[in-house]
């Protein structure tokens, strides 16, 4: 598979449509659409938009193949949920028009519970909570063959294109491919560059990324993570996968992501890992879990077998990894 292939070409044009949307319901955004699913976690307009839009492009050029998708059309066919599905509807409709409500269920119920030989893993709003914020969020999309991430898109459609002007353009779209590299385009498109992980050889030239939500990943852990390994640059707290590609463009070299104490039996969702991790390797990173195993794609939407994510340069790795040993 190549930049042409089918695959990669459907893949950002799906991405790139969904940004879209996700941008256009977040500068409108006024509290409204966002109801609680009954994990209690939220769930918006854009997650259902952006989850239809995809399904259906994937579907229509690749029948055969499964996606497993975090949302499904349950709450939102719910008589008390007519106002919400209607806004649905009509957002879809300015990026595929003609859709119906029922069309715009049935996309998002394209999305499937249980992974296959070749499947597509896709979180259409990764990073909610920071959807909601205003702050970072990734529309995240990666196809798995035998239990191996094959293709990568993340869509960041508020992150900086250049660390050197954050307040400057927003919009950037991640792409990899198995054995092809890295790369970075802004959201249309435009400015494809490859891009590579940081070169610091020492721990104490390191910066940290985690999730901005303490009840995510456990913040004291890696502080004295830092403290062990004598990183004194302050740590990056971003939402989503993004963290993935600010580390896989050089920006910051370590993400860590230790089981939050207040969870310790937390396993990750594979939607949460799959694009990003081939972004990061793809670029001279290397991602497992924090006792040092490869990530799990292939037993089903929880990696099961892994415990929390480590990512870094690559020449990093073993010493976090000893010290995380702690
Ligand atoms: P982040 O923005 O990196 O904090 O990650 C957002 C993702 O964290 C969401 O998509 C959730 O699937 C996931 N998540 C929810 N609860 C937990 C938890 N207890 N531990 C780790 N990740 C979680
Ligand atoms: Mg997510």
């Amino acid at each position: 598979m190549d930049q042409n292939s089918p695959e990669a070409i459907i893949a950002i044009q799906a991405a790139m449509k969904a940004s879209a949307l996700c941008e256009k319901i977040r500068t409108n955004l006024s509290g409204g659409g966002t109801h609680l699913k009954s994990d209690r976690s939220p769930v918006t307009i854009a997650d259902y938009g952006s989850q239809a839009i995809i399904c259906k492009l994937i579907r229509e050029k690749f029948p055969q193949d499964t996606i497993v998708a975090e949302e499904d059309s349950k709450e939102l066919r719910k008589s008390d949920r007519s106002r919400i599905l209607e806004q649905v509807t009509s957002d879809v409709n300015a990026f595929i028009s003609g859709s119906s409500s029922e069309e715009v269920c049935s996309w998002i119920d394209v999305g499937s519970n249980s992974v296959s030989d070749r499947f597509w893993a896709l979180d259409p709003i990764d990073g909610t909570k920071g959807f909601l914020r205003g702050d970072q969020y990734a529309i995240a999309l990666a196809l798995i063959e035998k239990g191996k991430v094959t293709l990568g898109v993340l869509a960041c459609p508020n992150l900086y294109t250049d660390v050197h002007h954050p307040l400057g353009e927003k919009g950037c779209l991640f792409l990899a491919l198995r054995g092809k590299g890295s790369f970075q385009m802004d959201s249309t498109g435009a400015n494809k560059r490859p891009i590579f992980v940081s070169k610091a050889k020492s721990p104490s030239e390191a910066i940290i990324t985690e999730s901005v939500e303490p009840d995510h990943a456990d913040h004291l852990t890696h502080q004295r993570l830092a403290q062990k390994l004598n990183i004194s640059r302050p740590s990056l707290r971003m939402d989503s996968q993004a963290k993935y590609g600010i580390l896989a463009r050089g920006e910051v070299t370590l993400y860590l992501r230790v089981p939050s104490s207040a969870d310790p039996g937390y396993r990750e969702n594979i939607w949460d890992h799959a694009a990003g991790s081939i972004i990061a390797e793809e670029a001279g990173g290397r991602v497992t879990d924090v006792l040092g195993r490869p990530l799990d794609f292939s037993s089903g939407i929880k990696m099961e077998k892994n415990q929390g994510i480590l990512v870094s340069n690559g020449i990093l790795h073993e010493v976090v990894l000893k010290a995380l040993e702690m």
